[in-house]
């Protein structure tokens, strides 16, 4: 799509810090990081969000899914990981190019923080 963001990235029209990528996916790091090592997995097919995505889309992103998390493992160390994907503006989705967040965790004190449709969640809860 010619006006979205993340297809720019993937097209090189914007720099961006890539992790991984392969025929189906490309994996970037955010650019305002929750945690350290924070990279963003998405399909080189443009799709906006999990309701729109086709059956092959989800099967070429879920199978690159491990290889970036131990990538980021073994680059970053972390004791644990969140995959978080925001669906909708009510959801919290600010770009409409579906988005898996891999998220490093460091200890139970790292304090992630997250915006959910206006409320603050915390992870761990409280
Ligand atoms: O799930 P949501 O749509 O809110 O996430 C979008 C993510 O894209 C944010 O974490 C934001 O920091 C990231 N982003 C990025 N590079 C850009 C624009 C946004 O990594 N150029």
């Amino acid at each position: 799509m010619s006006d979205c963001l993340f297809c720019k990235i993937i097209a090189g029209e914007i720099p961006s810090l890539k992790v991984y990528e392969d025929e189906h996916v490309y994996a970037f790091m955010d650019i305002m990081p929750l945690t350290k090592g924070h990279t963003l997995l998405i399909p080189k097919t443009h799709c906006k969000d999990l309701f729109e995505m086709p059956e092959d889309v989800a099967r070429n992103l879920y199978a690159a899914a491990p290889k970036v998390a131990n990538a980021i493992k073994s680059a970053f160390n972390p004791v644990g990981m969140n995959t978080i994907n925001n669906n909708g503006a009510e959801a919290g989705q600010t770009v409409f190019h579906y988005h898996l967040h891999l998220v490093p965790r460091y200890d139970e004190t790292d304090g992630l923080k997250v915006q959910w449709n206006g409320r603050q969640a915390e992870f761990p809860p409280e």
